[in-house]
């Protein structure tokens, strides 16, 4: 039996710096991970400025490709503006494998089926113990199978659904485009240039709501491929979308019982107004990695439930196309 102090299942962002805060507060600990990294990810990439504060680095100081947004080219059913504010754009691939290596913790790939309690100790698929446990394994997370799934984290209504696909492509036009509740999508749908000639291209929205509607996520898949042509913007044929799910915040509910602690998605922290997860991700990591350290209450503080505050917009210029 493999024995660590703490074991992190799940190595995306959440769990990466969870690990790199442990760390850094020099407790032993370990992440399983069912993926060998680097991994594909399912994700527009885009992240914040606070996002990098939070790890630390300066977007010069970032070892991949990074695009600055500093519009975004906005259409509201018709309605074209642009918003100027000062977002990133990554490739998961490749930044999750860096925030991964960059918290200098053993990495063991395993798919974890198996979580128990015993004592004052967690046992993993027989294999591994460890005195805490921290679920950063995304939305189909064995920790919050194993002891969250009654805890009142999950709202239906707060359920996700997604149709993407992030390619090689030779875009003509490197500007960020997002399409909000087009053909009453209950979500939005994005096209996200990429460095290093990769694009990202995908649609999301409330499954409860497309269901009410009688509508599905691939026809809005389908739908923002013809735009898409419409607007030259891509001219490929047959592009295959992959789909994801996960949960927005819901604001209720434990997300920690005794020694195990969910982060990430696979608390369902994305936030409620664009479903951005990835800064939630880091900072519930961070959140859990000091309240072990400090034994003290783990929250959700410092964490927004919104994404779009009056400080992200940068006023100058705004709704010009
Ligand atoms: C289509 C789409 C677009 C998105 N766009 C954005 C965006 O532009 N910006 C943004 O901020 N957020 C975006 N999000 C949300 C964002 O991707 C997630 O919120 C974020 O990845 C959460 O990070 P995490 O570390 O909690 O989970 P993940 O990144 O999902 O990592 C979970 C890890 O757990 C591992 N794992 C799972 N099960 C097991 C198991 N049984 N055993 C061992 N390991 C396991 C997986 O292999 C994975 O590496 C998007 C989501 C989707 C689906």
């Amino acid at each position: 039996m493999q024995q660590a102090e703490v074991i992190i299942v799940g190595g995306g962002p959440a769990g990466s710096s969870c690990a790199a805060r442990l760390k850094h507060h020099n407790i032993d600990c370990l992440i399983l991970d069912r993926a060998d990294f680097p991994r594909e990810k399912l994700c527009a990439g885009w992240i914040t400025p606070e996002v990098l504060d939070d790890l630390g680095v300066h977007s010069s100081e970032y070892p991949h490709g990074i695009i600055p947004l500093r519009k975004l080219h906005i259409n509201i059913r018709g309605l074209r503006f642009g918003v100027p504010t000062l977002q990133y754009s990554i490739r998961r691939y490749e930044f999750d494998n860096w925030l991964l290596r960059r918290s200098g913790v053993e990495v063991v790939t395993h798919n974890v089926a198996q979580v128990e309690r015993k004592y004052d100790q967690f046992i993993i698929d027989d294999t591994y113990s460890c005195r805490y446990v921290i679920g950063a394994g995304g939305t189909g997370c064995p920790v919050y199978k194993s002891f969250f799934r009654n805890a009142g984290i999950r709202r239906n209504e707060h359920l996700i659904v997604t149709q993407e696909k992030e390619f090689q492509y030779r875009y003509t036009d490197p500007r960020c485009y997002l399409w909000f509740m087009e053909n009453k999508l209950p979500g939005y749908a994005w096209y996200v240039p990429k460095e290093n000639g990769y694009l990202n291209i995908g649609v999301g929205g409330k499954e409860r709501e497309l269901r009410k509607q009688n509508d599905s996520i691939k026809g809005h898949w389908t739908l923002l491929m013809e735009k898409l042509k419409a607007r030259n913007l891509i001219t490929a044929s047959h592009i295959k979308p992959e789909g994801h799910s996960y949960y927005l915040r819901s604001g209720n509910g434990s997300i920690r019982s005794g020694n195990a602690f969910l982060i990430g998605d696979a608390a369902g922290l994305a936030t409620v107004d664009m479903g951005e997860g990835i800064g939630p991700a880091v900072r519930s990591g961070i959140n859990a990695a000091d309240a072990i350290a400090y034994n003290r209450e783990y929250t959700l503080e410092g964490i927004p439930r919104r994404s779009i505050r009056w400080k992200w917009l940068r006023f100058r210029n705004l709704f010009r196309a």
